[in-house]
């Protein structure tokens, strides 16, 4: 990988920004990555970022991804992230619309939501600024229990690939990040009697509740890359799957929610070569944003989103099928079903 400048050459963004609002702390970016199928959609994260160019080479991979997760879903629309450089202890009321003022520079061209570390309280400020946004409070709401249901879906078509049921009694998951997403569907999983281990890096509340009544057991932060599992499930931050965790994978199988679990192309390919199978990230996690894109572009109605968020078990299973049939990493085959749709417009 070059430089964040040659990303956005290669990525081919349409457009991305940088907005300064001094009086309000507001230093964000906006990444629009691709606007064939519709208006781009994609969350507003909210980091402490160490530099501009770490943040700039977030959003860069967080908005193309929203491309292909948009894509892959079949939705009417395109791909961006927003990430706004500030600790969470610095959000004001001021500092959200001041980002709501910079979504509505971008004309409609791009549709904000909550994201890691923003939630729908904070999109209720953006709003003072701009109607550009979706998962409204009032309308289709917290994404992540979509997301949640999706990745369960998901973890069980993967699950039918390893062992040749859906049936995950039994079925050894490491969980990592009981936060919005990993907390649900730590639930689901625990409900449907999978044998669950988890670890987390704050929510100790979540932590107490997994292990005292859903009967999940804790493990530290450092054990779960080399825990022997099924299914390790990522639900905590991007980037978990690289050169230094590689090795000690004991798994059968990834599939959590988190954006960007690989570092990079080649971690998929070393992943594969193991003959560990990958669930993809943006097919997996898709079900939050097929939620919002029912709010903003047709009526919204919810089992229609529960049918289409179900649908995720059935592409993957074609993936991980195409993978085994051709020993294509199953992000590359993601990847190229999401892009012939971005280039040939279907929807
Ligand atoms: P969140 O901030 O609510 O939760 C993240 C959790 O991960 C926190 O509990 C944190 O303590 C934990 N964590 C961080 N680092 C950790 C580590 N090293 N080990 C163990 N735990 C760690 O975020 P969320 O909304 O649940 O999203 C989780 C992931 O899923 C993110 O990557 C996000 O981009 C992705 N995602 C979320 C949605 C959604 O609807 N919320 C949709 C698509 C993708």
């Amino acid at each position: 990988m070059g430089t964040t400048l040659d990303m956005i050459g290669e990525f081919g963004h349409e457009k991305v920004c940088f907005f300064n609002n001094e009086k309000a702390g507001l230093h964000a970016i906006i990444a629009i990555h691709n606007t064939k199928l519709g208006p781009a959609v994609g969350g507003c994260r909210l980091y402490p970022y160490q530099s501009l160019d770490d943040a700039l080479f977030d959003v860069l991979r967080l908005s193309r991804g929203m491309s292909f997760k948009n894509a892959a879903a079949g939705l009417p629309c395109g791909g961006a992230k927003g990430v706004i450089i500030a600790s969470p202890a610095a959000k004001t009321e001021a500092l959200f619309e001041a980002f709501g003022e910079a979504v509505e520079s971008m004309q409609g061209k791009y549709f904000t939501a909550e994201d890691v570390n923003t939630t729908t309280d904070d999109m209720n400020q953006v709003m003072h600024k701009t109607q550009y946004v979706v998962g409204r409070e009032t309308v289709s709401g917290d994404p992540s229990p979509f997301t949640a249901y999706g990745c369960f879906c998901g973890i069980k078509a993967v699950a039918h690939k390893l062992n040749g049921t859906d049936d995950l009694h039994g079925v050894k998951i490491a969980l990592q990040g009981l936060g919005h997403v990993g907390f649900d569907l730590a639930h689901q999983l625990a409900e449907a009697g999978a044998d669950l281990y988890v670890s987390t890096h704050s929510n100790r509340k979540n932590m107490e509740i997994a292990t005292r009544e859903w009967g999940a057991k804790e493990i530290s932060e450092d054990e779960i890359y080399g825990f022997e599992c099924d299914i390790l499930s990522p639900c905590a931050l991007g980037g978990t799957i690289n050169k230094h965790t590689l090795p000690q994978l004991k798994c059968r199988a990834i599939a959590g929610a988190a954006n960007n679990q690989l570092y990079d192309d080649e971690c998929g390919r070393i992943l594969c070569g193991k003959g560990i199978v990958y669930a993809p990230d943006f097919i997996i996690n898709g079900g939050g944003v097929i939620n919002a894109a029912q709010e903003a572009f047709t009526t919204y109605n919810k089992e229609n989103v529960l049918k289409q968020v179900e649908n995720i078990y059935n592409t993957l299973t074609e993936i991980m099928e195409e993978s085994e049939q051709t020993g294509i990493p199953e992000g590359e085959i993601a990847q190229k079903l999401a892009e012939s749709r971005i280039r040939f417009g279907l929807r």
